[in-house]
């Protein structure tokens, strides 16, 4: 699952003083005439919300919507500031990254484009918006859009650097296993998942509906 996280907030104003002592100048009236240079815009960070002044901790520990928060501090911040003198517009920004999940990974999804390239196909239902990141992230977006995350009549994998085993259409993801129909297996087989440790799968991958877990 895709997580946005929102960092950098600032409010952006643009102000447009008039004269030398609109900037906080004072004394120069003697002296100098108008300010003749086009509006300035200025970035103001919001306050950090675990900054109390007299104490200072982590957002985290300050806030239980970082977010949220920081939005409403820079909403506030912005009419503040759009109250003063020669402050004529503003808005607020932020950056966005999106990762994953499952793995943590930059969060990236295949264009119409991408996805129609063999290259970066993980099989032959891949479509637009699939994530590119790990099994997991892709085995989420197919269910979620009932889409098939094994190839028509494979009924298990086998993983290339270990010929002598099988694993189970719950256990050999297409991703990094190649696929295998029963006419691979003429002598069936039972998928090595954990054999060496504990919750070993042991199933038979030729039984009906071996690996429907999805
Ligand atoms: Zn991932
Ligand atoms: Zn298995």
């Amino acid at each position: 699952m895709k997580i946005t996280h929102r960092d950098e907030w600032r409010v952006i104003v643009t102000i447009a003083p008039r004269s030398i002592s609109d900037f906080g100048f004072e004394g120069l009236g003697d002296i100098a005439g108008p300010v003749t240079s086009g509006p300035i815009e200025v970035a103001v960070a919001p306050r950090r919300l675990g900054d109390f002044g007299w104490v200072s901790m982590g957002d985290r520990l300050a806030s239980n919507d970082i977010d949220g928060d920081y939005k409403r501090r820079c909403e506030e911040l912005l009419a503040a500031l759009l109250g003063r003198p020669h402050v004529r517009e503003g808005r607020i920004v932020c950056t966005e990254t999106h990762t994953c999940s499952h793995c943590g990974y930059v969060w990236e999804v295949l264009t119409a484009e991408e996805a129609a390239d063999p290259a970066n196909q993980q099989d032959e239902h891949t479509v637009e918006g699939e994530p590119v990141c790990c099994d997991k992230a892709i085995a989420e977006f197919r269910a979620e859009r009932g889409i098939a995350v094994h190839a028509e009549g494979v009924v298990a994998y086998r993983r290339p650097h270990r010929p002598g085993e099988v694993l189970c259409r719950e256990h050999g993801y297409p991703w990094f296993a190649l696929p295998l129909t029963s006419e691979d297996l003429p002598d069936g087989g039972v998928c090595s998942y954990g054999r060496r440790g504990l919750g070993s799968c042991g199933r038979d991958v030729l039984a009906a509906g071996a690996g429907e877990s999805a």
